[in-house]
Formats: structure tokens, sequence, C-alpha cells
């Protein structure tokens, strides 16, 4: 006499892996839940009971845990990506047989995914990477969900799914995805657009603060304010927050004590790696992940200024000469911002959609903008004005030449111009909006110096150049004519 058997199993219960399965089980999924220490097992069978008697349940050692589920076996892993998910792999998948799934949800490369696949499909057994995004909260309240793999494995989940997922107007924030390594793929643009929102973020506080002056209590009230209309939006809205803290341990506000060095763990190098091997131009994402390296390099940074202040380096830091109308100012930024980050996920978009060229996912992107609307860290009202984007015309070439985003960029260019002017002027670095703008500058001009370029190219390399007049290749002998 057998115990009944759960519906799905979920392997690695830290962070992540505990509050999803903790998730599923309040949807009323019965699920056995396993980590390689087994504290974490009984932490988490203890939650289960104080959450008043979650259907969950414990075990102990891969085999137990394989052979408590229902077939075909479902099980999501959720440890540290690389090596370790390979040995989860061999230790569970020795118990598992034909028409089993595994499914990965952790932020692995897409490559170990696709590898994945091929060796687990030996023995006929199923394979999803699943970017999961929402951190914590949302993997135990809602996360969104990029499932993508086996479509059979995908269907035999779909239900479970749909109702951990967030929730939004338009439906549960998953789809799937496409084959192969798509899910892990789209995941990991997530997180690098994800480096260009909170970049955009910091400029704008910046400026704010430097060339606007700025109080702490002001900016929460401003970032409040702009929460609640267009760039309302998750990160809008924890920025609000950061500024109403104080500190616990002095005087004065605790963003203030935070040194200003920033941490990562890979997805937005990955993503301005993969923009450069599809030839794509992602300036935004790929400004956030400079700055980030900049960031880390606090002591040469001292240094710097005191060097540039004894060679009579003076700019004008702080409100600019004469004043500035804050009220204009704060108005202008919130152009600014909103017109980088159009230029931001036009980048991210692009990138997705070479690679779903070249390796045929048929990615959806309308859909991509819908499940990242809830649950995930990206999620914002503006990614509604990207689906409708994508379902006006799926094969668009650009965000930017969606007739509604272009008329919102014309609308604010002049804005997003004056604050790019001032912070320049006031020696106040905008990467980020610098780039978005130099992006959108480039993109929209039909001519571009480029000439001049292929002319170099062919005077010392004989390389060649096309006509605007005629067809062909030409070759000048330059040194000769001039
Ligand atoms: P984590 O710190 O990345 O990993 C810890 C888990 O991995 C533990 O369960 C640990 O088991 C297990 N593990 C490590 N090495 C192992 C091995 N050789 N064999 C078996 N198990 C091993 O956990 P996490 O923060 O919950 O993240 C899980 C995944 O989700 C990661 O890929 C992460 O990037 C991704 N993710 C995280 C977040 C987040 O906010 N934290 C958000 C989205 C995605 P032991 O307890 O036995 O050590």
């Amino acid at each position: 006499a057998s115990a009944a058997l759960s519906r799905i199993g979920l392997a690695g219960l830290a962070v992540m892996g505990q509050n999803l399965a903790l998730n599923i089980a309040e949807k009323g999924f019965p699920i056995s839940v396993y980590n390689r220490t087994t504290s974490k097992v009984d932490e988490t069978v203890d939650r289960a009971r104080q959450e008043g008697g979650l259907p969950l349940f414990g075990q102990y050692n891969p085999r137990d845990f394989v052979l408590s589920l229902e077939r075909p076996r479902s099980v999501i892993i959720l440890v540290k990506a690389g090596a370790p998910v390979d040995q989860t792999i061999a230790a569970l998948s020795e118990h598992m047989e034909s028409g089993d799934c595994i499914i990965d949800g952790g932020n692995e490369w897409y490559e170990n995914t696709e590898r994945r696949i091929t060796e687990v499909s030996d023995k006929g057994i199923l394979y999803l990477g699943m970017g999961v995004s929402g951190g914590e909260e949302g993997a135990r309240n809602g996360p969104s969900l990029m499932p993508g793999g086996s479509y059979q494995a995908y269907l035999n989940v779909e239900d479970i799914l749909m109702k951990v997922a967030a929730q939004v107007e338009d439906g549960p924030c998953v789809t799937y995805i496409g084959e192969g390594g798509s899910g892990n793929f789209v995941k990991m643009v997530h997180n690098g657009i994800e480096y260009g929102d909170m970049q955009l973020i910091s400029e704008a506080y910046d400026v704010l603060k430097h060339v606007g002056g700025l109080s702490n209590s002001e900016l929460s009230e401003i970032f409040s304010e702009w929460n609640r209309g267009e760039l309302e939006s998750f990160l809008i809205e924890i920025t609000a927050d950061i500024f109403k803290v104080r500190d616990e341990a002095g005087d004065g506000d605790l963003v203030d004590k935070i040194l200003d060095k920033t941490g990562m763990k890979g997805t937005g190098k990955w993503t301005v790696q993969q923009a450069a091997e599809l030839s794509v131009a992602a300036p935004t994402i790929a400004a956030s992940l400079d700055c980030r390296y900049l960031s880390g390099l606090k002591g040469e940074r001292e240094n710097a200024a005191n060097v540039l202040k004894d060679a009579g380096l003076h700019v004008e830091v702080g409100p600019v000469k004469g004043g500035v109308d804050k009220k204009r100012l704060i108005d202008d930024v919130r152009q600014a911002l909103y017109a980088s980050k159009i230029c931001s996920y036009a980048q991210g978009m692009n990138l997705l959609r070479a690679k779903s060229n070249e390796k045929a996912w048929n990615l959806n992107f309308g859909e991509l903008a819908r499940i990242w609307k809830g649950g995930c860290i990206i999620r914002a009202v503006f990614l509604d004005r990207i689906k409708k984007a994508y379902q006006r015309n799926p094969n668009l070439a650009s965000l930017i030449v969606d007739p509604e985003f272009a008329k919102e960029m014309v609308q604010r260019q002049a804005a997003w111009r004056r604050v790019v002017g001032l912070a320049i002027s006031a020696g106040i670095s905008t990467p980020g909006m610098c780039a978005s703008l130099a992006y959108f500058d480039t993109y929209r001009r039909a001519r571009l110096p480029a000439n001049l370029v292929q002319a170099q190219r062919d005077l010392f390399g004989a390389h060649t150049y096309e006509r605007i007049d005629r067809p062909g290749s030409f070759h000048t002998e330059w040194t000769k004519l001039a």
C-alpha cells in the first residue's frame, strides 16, 4: 500500500525552490520536494505546515523523490546553475523513465540547456529550460515564467504553470517560449533589459540630485508620482521606497551610506556578448554593463577625482548657474527616462529577434512583452504598449518605428536633449541616456557618415564600396587621384 503520488516534484530548496514549491502547493497541486542537504527539506515541510497544511511532501533521497511522482513525472530543478544542475540531473534521471520530464528553473546559459536536452533524450526524458523571474517574492506569490524546450513537457505542466504564474488582466505571465534553450535565452535578455532600466533610473536620480538639487524626500515624492503615470513599474516603485529609508546605524538616509559599487552575476554580460556575436547594436544595455564595471573601480575613481582636480578640472557640478527651473527639470527627466527606455527595449527585442532567426525559435514578441507585465523585475505598464506594438505588426523592424512609439519619442525628444545637454555641461555622466539618444539619432538618419569609413577602407585595404547612384562594387586608386 503506497501513499498517494504527487503531481509534480521540486529539487533544490534554497530561496527560489522553497518559495516556488510553496506556491505550487498552495494552488492545490500535491508536490514532493527534495534537497541535497536534507535540513532544507524539513524547513520547507515546516513552512508548508505553518501555512495551513499545504499538500507538500518531503523526500530524503533521489530515488524516493522520483518514485513519489505521478507518471509521466515532471521534476523542477532549482539549484545553482552550471555543474550542480548536471549533478542533480544525473542523480534524478537514474530513477526516471521515458516520457518523464526535467524542468531547470535556474538562470542557466542556454547552450547548457541545449546540451542537456540531447543528453537526456537518450533515455527518452523530455526537458525544459524555464526562466523564472521575480526573485523570492515572485517565486512565492507569482513569478513570470519563460519555459522553452519540449512542447510535450510544457503541455504536461501547463495547468500548474498557469496557476502558479503572476496573473495580469490579459492572463497568466507564462507562455511556451519555443524550442531548445529559448526560455533561458529570453530570461537572459530580460535581465539585460533590467540592467538598462536600473542604470537609466540611477541616471535620472543623479541628474535630479546634482543638477536639480533635490533631496531624498523630494526624490521619493517624484518617483511615487512617476509611478502613477507612464513610467509605472516595479523598479520605479521600489526606488520611491528606497529614498524613504532612514539609516538605522546613524544619522541621515540609508541610500547615502551605500558604497557606490555594483555587484553582478553575469546575465548582463552574456546579453552584451550575444549582442556582439549577432551583430546587434545594444548600446544602452552595454553602457549599463560598463557602468557596473566602472563602479567597481572605486579606488581608481577616487584617485582620478584628485588627479584631475589638481590638474585644474572644474565642471559646474551642482545646480546650473542662475538656478534651474526645478519643475521643468523634473518633467524633462521623466520624459528623457521614458524615451531612453524605449530605445533600450528596442535593442533587447531586436537581439531576441536576431537569435530567433538564427535558431528558428519563432519567438512571439508580443507574448514576451505580455508575460513580462507581471511577476518579474521589469514589470511595467509600458510593456502593454510593447505588446500592442507587436500585435499591430509582428514583423516590426524596431519599436522606434511603431507609429505610437514614434509619436511618443518625437514628443519627448526636446526634453531628452535638454536633460542630456544639461548633464553634459554639469559633468554628470548619463551613459545610458546618451547611448539611447545616440542610438535613436543614428537609427533615424537616412544617411550616416559611413560613406567616409567605407572610402577609408577602400583606400587602405581595397575593400571596395558600393555607390548610391549605380549598382556594383567599386575600387578606386585614391592616392593617385588625390
Ligand atoms: P542558489 O543559491 O543559486 O543555489 C543553492 C541551491 O543549489 C541549494 O539547494 C543547494 O543545495 C543546491 N546545490 C548547489 N550545488 C549543488 C550540487 N552540486 N548538487 C546538488 N545541489 C546543489 O539558489 P537560489 O538563489 O534559490 O537560485 C536557484 C536558481 O534560480 C539559480 O540558477 C539562480 O540564478 C536562479 N534565480 C535566482 C533568483 C533569486 O532571486 N535568488 C531569481 C531568479 C532566478 P544544498 O542546500 O545542498 O547546498
